[in-house]
């Protein structure tokens, strides 16, 4: 079966490949950075990392571009509040983000784009725009004329026939209802960052930025493009206004979005109040890898409600999967081959990328994983898991791994290396020979401290990070 995704510009399930050479180009729209990312923005960032490592799975190499919005009204309301330049505050959050992200093991893509690095291109690209007859001035700034675009809606899948022509809206934040002419470029207002571009002084309304990048970047049409399921009308819809009206080509093949996270039903968000960064679930106690886990379980066209007590569970089910790890690092089998459960093995691979195949269906992928651990724990319980299926059960963990990545404890700047522990752990065991309890005792308490549990088996000692 092969790769398909959910695309919103056709409303099917459709198969996915690149259209040229093996690699995806794929732009997924970024954070604006004016604060901390809260975890429903993180959900979205979740997904375009599962979409890559898929992607990558899936044989294909990537060409992916996403976007620091780094000017915006916002960003510059706190910087002024502040009494900070537009660069000094937004380098905080931007660098926020990447902190963020680094510990929820998002990978970085090819191309990070910073808006403000990009406005020449951006006056290039309106001044085109303006040529081709789809914008007006109005004291100062410039206005796209959705008019002369009657594709406008076919994204979101709404008749914008009866808007009415030159209504316009010039903020960053836009009501969801109805269309209008948007701001491509603004007029510089007091105290307020401005550039002087070949389209006069001003700084750039939000969509241009991301048809602008992801044109320089990766060319006319683009593989996929990907973001938060609020991002479909108007900010998507407008891309593909301007883009295609700028190449006269399909912006973009496939756009998938991801469903938001919500909090007792509603999205979770800055304005509602009812959100939470990273930091703050760090601070309670919980693991990074229990958030990357519980952001990824859900399939991502599902809306995730969030609760703490997710966490917990989904702490419990990365223990279960790192047991089963170091059990077959460890354990004791038999010699061998069982045959059955090579067949068996090779049906849990089987089953993890059909789901994934199937628009990423997460859910799907970890039952078959837990369903196969569950099995081959019993079997390895009664003897019948033998040294020769350790290799093809190492496979599907890696599989498993290769997307979802928790099994890897993250460890405090302070933590002992492997070495180490396992250097404690042989002069505990020379002590015990020798009868030397206390020193025995006091080595285990150490390792206690910095989170090191010791199993003492059959089989020697097992050791794992708390
Ligand atoms: P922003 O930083 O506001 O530009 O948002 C960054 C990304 O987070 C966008 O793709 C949004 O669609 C997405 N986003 C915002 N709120 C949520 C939420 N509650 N759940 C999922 N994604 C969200
Ligand atoms: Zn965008």
């Amino acid at each position: 079966m092969a790769l398909r995704f959910y695309n919103t510009l056709t409303l099917q399930l459709q198969p996915f490949a690149p259209a040229s050479d093996n690699t995806v180009r794929m732009y997924t729209c970024g954070p604006t950075v004016y604060d901390f990312a809260h975890i429903g923005n993180f959900r979205t960032f979740v997904f375009y990392d599962l979409l890559r490592r898929w992607l990558r799975a899936s044989g294909f190499k990537l060409d992916h571009v996403m976007n620091i919005t780094d000017v915006d009204d916002k960003i510059i309301r706190n910087a002024v509040a502040q009494g900070k330049s537009l660069a000094e505050y937004s380098a905080i959050y931007t660098q926020a983000f990447f902190d963020d992200s680094k510990l929820l093991r998002l990978e970085i893509p090819e191309h990070v784009a910073r808006a403000t690095e990009h406005i020449d291109q951006m006056a290039d690209a309106i001044e085109k725009l303006g040529e081709k007859g789809f914008t007006y001035d109005t004291d100062g700034s410039v206005y796209y004329r959705i008019a002369n675009f009657p594709e406008y809606g076919k994204l979101s899948h709404n008749d914008f026939s009866g808007m009415k022509a030159g209504a316009r809206v010039d903020v960053d934040e836009y009501e969801k209802a109805d269309a209008r002419d948007f701001v491509l470029w603004k007029a510089p207002k007091a105290n307020e960052p401005f550039w002087e571009t070949k389209v006069g002084p001003g700084r750039p309304g939000w969509h241009i930025e991301c048809s602008v990048m992801a044109i320089q970047y990766l060319g006319d049409t683009l593989d996929l493009h990907g973001g938060g399921i609020d991002l479909v009308f108007p900010h998507h819809e407008n891309e593909i206004a301007q883009s295609e009206a700028l190449t006269g080509k399909p912006f973009a093949r496939f756009w998938v979005h991801a469903e938001f996270l919500t909090v007792e039903g509603q999205k979770m968000s800055k304005s509602l109040g009812n959100f939470f960064t990273l930091r703050d679930i760090l601070a309670k106690g919980h693991p990074p890898e229990a958030v990357r886990y519980l952001l990824a379980s859900v399939p991502y066209r599902k809306s995730l409600n969030f609760k703490f007590s997710e966490l917990k569970t989904a702490e419990t089910s990365i223990d279960r999967l790192r047991n089963y790890k170091l059990r077959l690092e460890t354990g004791k089998f038999g010699a061998g081959v069982n045959e059955q459960l090579v067949a068996r093995t090779a049906e849990a691979v089987k089953a993890f990328r059909e789901a994934m195949d199937e628009d990423l269906n997460t859910a799907e992928a970890l039952a078959s994983v837990f369903e196969y651990i569950r099995e081959t724990n019993t079997a390895m319980d009664s003897g019948a898991f033998l040294a020769g299926n350790v290799e093809s059960a190492t496979g599907l963990l890696q599989l498993f791994d290769s997307v979802f990545e928790v099994l890897e404890v993250t460890r405090a700047s302070d933590a002992l290396s492997d070495e180490q522990v396992e250097e404690m752990i042989t002069k505990r065991t020379q002590a015990k020979k020798a009868r030397d309890f206390k020193l025995a005792d006091s080595l285990r308490d150490e390792l206690t401290a910095k989170g090191i549990i010791l199993e003492d088996t059959k089989d020697g000692v097992r050791w794992k990070r708390k």
